[in-house]
């Protein structure tokens, strides 16, 4: 990890011109339910077996563990003639695209994965301990004739301080040869026309999000990330993830309501303005309360809850303090 003094550092783009807002979307208030409209891709609910061939610490709370599939990848898994269950099958076109990932269970390591009903349905064997979690596709790619997929996991557990969950305690420990399951991406969002100026707004569970989207957006989009981080994530590795974008990096070890803060300052938002975010839920719930009140239309904000303090696997489909800021805000899609 870097000193991280000289690091905070506030985005250089102090030329900010504001447009009269935009008249197409119209006036919102701000408990307006609109939400970011992204082309949809509908994909595949296939379990996919898939087994560690790599890890990497990309910080000491961030490993980036590379999966390939437990089947002769490209030759069809599982008795899946047509491959379509093999990770050469898998899709990930869009900067956010996650899947769920099924964890052995802790107390045996035995994976039990989901299997998919007749109908097209995802069913967990009964009876048997099956955990899962969403992660992000950081990327896909074919090394050797052989496809990958790369997911970068945040370590929270005890050992740094946090509260211990499966996902967490599983990357801690994974080595080469380990299994797990992926489904998904069942749904993929893509990047809208009309996006004037890019705002990145999260933490390291949205990082690979995030860094997805500065790859995405047209090259001549200005993009700023404001990204709360621990004390062990290694702000190199932040700043490389995303590339062009001007970022500014917050220490949650500074204290609470930085991100919210942070995001205060950049309103008003031009009104060719988009601004993601991933990461906690709460803070997440902050920034887009502040937002609306400044009078950034809601269309122009996607901001997902992908955790929660104190919550266990968080329902990625559950509003977020629906009833206190109107609108809520999704967590996770
Ligand atoms: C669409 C989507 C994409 C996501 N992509 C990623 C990704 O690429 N990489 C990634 O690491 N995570 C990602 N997440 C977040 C991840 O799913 C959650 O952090 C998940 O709760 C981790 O599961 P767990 O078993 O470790 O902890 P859980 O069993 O769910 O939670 C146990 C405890 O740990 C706390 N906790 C959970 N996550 C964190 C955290 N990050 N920091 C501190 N405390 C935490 C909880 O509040 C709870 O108290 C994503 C979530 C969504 C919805």
């Amino acid at each position: 990890m870097k000193d991280r003094a000289p690091s905070h550092h506030r985005p250089q783009t102090p030329v900010r011109l504001v447009l009269p807002r935009d008249t197409t979307s119209g006036a919102r208030s701000w408990w307006n339910r609109a939400v970011l409209r992204r082309p949809v891709t509908q994909l595949d609910l296939l379990p996919r077996r898939v087994r560690v061939h790599a890890v990497a610490e990309t910080s000491a709370a961030l490993r980036r563990i590379t999966f390939r599939g437990a089947a002769d990848a490209g030759s069809g898994a599982d008795g899946d003639a047509a491959g379509a269950t093999t990770l050469s099958a898998l899709r990930s076109p869009g900067p956010d695209d996650h899947v769920r990932v099924f964890l052995p269970d802790p107390a045996t390591g035995i994976l039990h994965p989901p299997r998919l009903t007749a109908d097209g349905a995802l069913q967990r064997p009964a009876g048997q301990v099956s955990i899962s979690r969403e992660m992000t596709v950081r990327a896909t790619r074919t090394a050797d004739g052989v496809a990958e997929v790369d997911i970068d996991w945040v370590l929270h557990g005890d050992a740094l301080g946090g509260e211990e969950g499966p996902a967490s305690a599983w990357a801690a420990r994974a080595a080469v040869g380990d299994e797990v399951v992926l489904v998904g991406p069942t749904t993929s969002r893509g990047v809208p026309d009309g996006i004037g100026r890019l705002t990145l707004v999260g933490d390291e569970t949205g990082l690979p999000a995030l860094a997805r989207w500065v790859a995405a957006v047209r090259p001549d989009v200005p993009v700023q990330a404001i990204v709360e981080i621990g004390d062990d994530v290694d702000e190199a590795f932040v700043e490389d993830e995303l590339g062009r974008a001007v970022v500014e990096i917050l220490y949650r070890t500074d204290g609470p309501g930085q991100l919210v803060d942070a995001v205060r300052a950049l309103v008003p938002l031009d009104a060719d303005e988009v601004v993601v975010g991933a990461g906690e839920a709460t803070d997440l719930a902050g920034v887009r309360r502040d937002l609306l009140r400044a009078g950034a239309d809601a269309d122009r904000l996607e901001l997902r809850g992908y955790w929660r303090r104190g919550v266990v696997n968080l329902d990625p489909e559950a509003p977020l303090d629906g009833a206190q800021w109107g609108a809520g805000v999704g967590a996770g899609s």
